[in-house]
């Protein structure tokens, strides 16, 4: 294959350097790193060209294929020979029409992409099974890795883990006790990680895990590093594919550190330069209000986000202050005419609670997405016919906790006006006769 992809500056220092290199920064700047494809040789196929192979290989079981994100291998990690390749099969995850719930909303074409239908139940492992690929290939090549580390809300750091375990590689991981659910906790646990949950939040654990990178003692696996985004720049590219290759009008993404935003419009962009779409959709950055960086930066017209601290959020895994991707993310905005809203503990637990009375199962930052989406149809922003697709972060099983609290109505500040508590009764017919009777008359 003659298609190459290097490491460059984000923001266009000279020099490149191989994708099996651990290097995370640039070395003039400082800045972030990105990952440059050889356009021009990628160009020699048509945009038809290059659907109709990917549409042959989708869910196509000849390995690595069937993967969403090796399917598209040559867009992605061109240079991974087959036999480095660490999958599960992630991606290819269902686009489905929201049918119920966007009637409620007056809304006639709303989809929700559900990422969380995956190996470890997050949209993390489109990524990580690009950075573990990478990474055995350049230790089968003779780079010395004393472990791949993370610093996580918990779902990067379930992908890690299971990618790692099943690659062989030694695997650390950075978690702010008490933030994460149990799920989240319990999956590193089972693949054999070394956990390490420190008493901070996430931005304290990525700051300790940068430096651990630094200084040689881990390679990192955090978004920071631009292989993550590679593999995750594939779900706007699998949703355009999913409708037949045609754009969506809006896209609604719940963010934290910003990798996701920054993936979402990498793909796009590769779809518009090499003739797949002419047009992108209008990206919607989705914060919670406890965490929201972003959202304050855009709503003052800032450019530069600025730290914050961020506050508990129910949507734990967007829990981020100090966005690493930051800068990427406002590129993404600024090219996609996108916007930044927030939403509120309560809204984000009524969104999840009246969604999943429409036969979804929430996740909370699934949650902050369809928040969101209500505010922006309701304030005209959002038209009734748009063609809008909110995507689904994670799994909502991974987050019992958070549902169970809800309809027990035991979130500290939180009225949980759609709560579905179980009716207890005495093996007695009459009195479930008289439930039955009580709940459907
Ligand atoms: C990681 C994560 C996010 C946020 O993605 P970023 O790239 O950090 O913005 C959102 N939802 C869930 C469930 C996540 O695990
Ligand atoms: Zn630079």
């Amino acid at each position: 294959m003659a298609y190459r992809a290097t490491f460059r500056c984000f923001q266009g220092c000279d020099g490149s350097w191989p994708v099996t290199q651990p290097i995370y920064t640039c070395p003039t700047c400082g800045g972030l790193l990105e990952v440059v494809h050889d356009l021009a040789a990628l160009a020699e196929r048509t945009g038809p060209q290059w659907t109709k192979l990917f549409d042959e290989r989708y869910k196509l079981n000849k390995w690595p294929y069937g993967s969403g994100v090796w399917g598209k291998r040559e867009w992605v990690m061109p240079e991974i020979p087959d036999d480095d390749i660490v999958s599960m099969y992630e991606g290819s995850t269902n686009l489905f029409w929201a049918e119920r719930y966007g009637q409620e909303l007056g809304l006639s074409d709303l989809w929700v992409k559900l990422c969380g239908n995956s190996h470890s139940g997050s949209f993390k492992d489109l990524g990580m099974t690009v950075l573990v690929s990478v990474v055995r290939s350049a230790v089968r090549r003779g780079l010395q890795v004393k472990a791949v580390a993370c610093a996580s809300t918990g779902d990067t750091s379930a992908a890690l883990a299971a990618y790692g375990a099943a690659a062989g590689l030694p695997i650390v991981v950075l978690l702010p006790r008490g933030k994460i659910s149990t799920a989240q906790l319990v999956q590193p646990l089972a693949h054999g990680a070394l956990v390490l949950g420190l008493d901070t939040d996430f931005d304290g654990c990525m700051a300790i895990v940068k430096r651990l990178a630094q200084e040689n003692i881990v390679y990192l696996a955090n978004s920071m590093n631009p292989l993550r985004i590679e593999g995750q720049k594939t779900v706007g590219i699998e949703v355009v594919q999913q409708f037949e290759w045609e754009v969506p009008d809006w896209i609604i993404l719940p963010s934290g550190n910003l990798g996701n935003a920054s993936a979402l419009y990498a793909g796009f962009k590769m779809m518009r330069e090499l003739g797949v779409i002419s047009r992108f959709p209008r990206l919607v950055v989705a914060q919670a209000e406890n965490a929201n960086p972003l959202y304050r930066a855009w709503q003052a017209g800032k450019r530069e986000v600025e730290p914050i601290v961020a506050k508990q959020t129910q949507a734990t895994a967007i829990q981020i202050g100090n966005p690493v991707s930051a800068p990427r993310a406002v590129r993404a905005l600024e090219a996609m005419n996108g916007l930044v809203e927030q939403a509120s503990e309560q809204e984000l637990a009524d969104a999840a609670a009246r969604a999943d009375r429409t036969g979804m199962y929430t996740c909370p930052h699934t949650a902050v997405g369809l928040a969101v989406l209500e505010k922006l149809v309701s304030n005209g922003t959002i038209g009734s016919r748009d063609r809008t697709v909110c995507i689904s972060t994670a799994n909502g099983l991974k987050f019992t906790e958070f549902k169970v609290a809800y309809h027990e109505s035991a979130i500290a500040g939180v009225t949980s006006n759609l709560k579905n508590p179980p009716v207890l009764l005495p093996p007695d017919f009459g009195q479930v006769v008289d439930a039955i009777g009580k709940r459907f008359d």
